[in-house]
């Protein structure tokens, strides 16, 4: 008896930690069990003491989010942002030599501010549930093209798709169809930059240089009957604020109104604000401007902050699928003794931290079940801001 109930309040325990904390209902609702959800998460960062602890650990990678790979797996199809080159063998400059292995050496696998990961990562986050990555960020140029070239291969090699880079010489089709449930998910990944470094063959899909061939990509999916679903994850916005500029809003309007279901951001390294928007043909598309980090070794509190953010879709009017439902997990990097590793963050753990994480996610997105984001988010933005617990940077 005493143990059944053990059961059922640990039971319980993980029901609650596993439900977020805010809510958007659209007008489309499920009706039957035909529905798809999608989990996505913002930077894979892997700053030097996450790829000693990966090339060290026998669980790899999957030290670092242990606390939620059982959340990676739940959805139906699951995306990340993978940034930096996985380019055994090759050196900053895009020169070849000799791979040492699985080894932090800081000279083929490095750090910030040119990084490379050893090609286990694809197999962990594999394993752990992704389903689908982004290739387009600002580091996807860290080892040249012949690091653009290499990345793809190991994904590849790996059975990993991934959208936002293309082989040189290949077509310009940077979207990857995701099958789920017999439903076609179509995911399109483009960044603001590469950090300046030479993209001399163009293998890096851009949102504002190729802003047009974006939206033609989107147009082209959305027309096509096979493809259910549209995602567009851009790679964008500026570092450490809360909300998204005006660049960012303005391409996230241009690209639901060309088609897409929603759009997903990151590389602020902390969240930032949502958003929905009614289209003139009276679907609503959804924009998470950032899911921040979900893993670095970045250290301020808003930069350990991050979610898993989940969306339900299910069939429309229109032959599509439609968004029903938006929500979060928030996640929090924990480091301690153990090394860091990301974790659900439902403010049991007592740790001062990991409740400002929590307080500073809450407070940018709210409880809140209605359809849009409550109006003093985007009209007393600089009142909020102030309230935001900056002085908690430092742990
Ligand atoms: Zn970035």
């Amino acid at each position: 008896m005493y143990r059944s109930i053990v059961r059922l309040a640990l039971l319980l325990a993980t029901m609650f930690v596993a439900t977020p904390s805010f809510a958007i209902d659209f007008s489309n609702q499920c009706h039957n069990d035909e529905r798809v959800s999608i989990a996505a998460v913002g930077d894979l960062l892997f700053h030097r003491r996450l790829q000693v602890q990966a090339y060290t650990r026998t669980e790899g990678f999957k030290s670092l989010w242990a606390p939620v790979s059982h959340l990676l797996k739940d959805a139906d199809i699951t995306y990340a942002n993978l940034e930096g080159p996985v380019a055994p063998g090759a050196r900053s400059g895009g020169v070849a030599v000799k791979d040492p292995g699985l080894r932090y050496d800081n000279r083929v696998y490095s750090t910030y501010p040119l990084f490379n990961y050893h090609p286990r990562v694809v197999g962990d986050i594999k394993e752990s549930g992704i389903d689908i990555v982004s290739t387009a960020n600002n580091h996807a140029m860290d080892r040249g093209a012949l690091g653009a070239e290499r990345t793809i291969q190991s994904l590849q090699l790996g059975g990993m798709p991934f959208t936002g880079s293309r082989l040189e010489g290949q077509p310009r089709d940077f979207a990857r169809i995701v099958e789920t449930n017999g439903y076609r998910i179509a995911w399109l990944a483009c960044t603001y930059s590469n950090n300046g470094m030479p993209d001399y063959k163009e293998q890096i899909l851009q949102c504002y240089k190729h802003q047009d061939e974006v939206l033609e990509h989107v147009e082209r999916l959305a027309s096509d009957p096979s493809v259910d679903a549209i995602f567009v994850t851009p790679h964008w916005g500026a570092e450490y604020q809360p909300y998204p500029g005006g660049r960012q809003k303005n391409l996230a309007k241009k690209i639901l109104a060309a088609g897409a279901t929603a759009v997903i951001g990151a590389h602020p390294h902390v969240p930032q604000t949502w958003e929905v928007i009614e289209q003139e043909n009276g679907r609503s598309g959804l924009v998470i401007y950032s899911t921040g980090n979900f893993i670095s070794n970045q250290r301020t509190i808003p930069q350990r902050t991050g979610m898993i953010a989940w969306l339900e879709l299910c069939p429309s009017n229109e032959d599509k699928l439609a968004l029903a439902k938006a929500e979060y997990t928030p996640t929090w990097v924990i480091i301690d003794g153990k090394g860091l590793r990301v974790s659900n963050n439902d403010g049991s753990s007592g740790k001062v931290n990991s409740q400002a994480s929590l307080n500073h996610i809450t407070r940018l997105l709210p409880k809140n079940s209605t359809k849009k984001l409550p109006s003093y988010l985007v009209t007393s933005r600089a009142k909020v801001a102030k309230n935001l617990p900056w002085h908690y940077f430092r742990p």
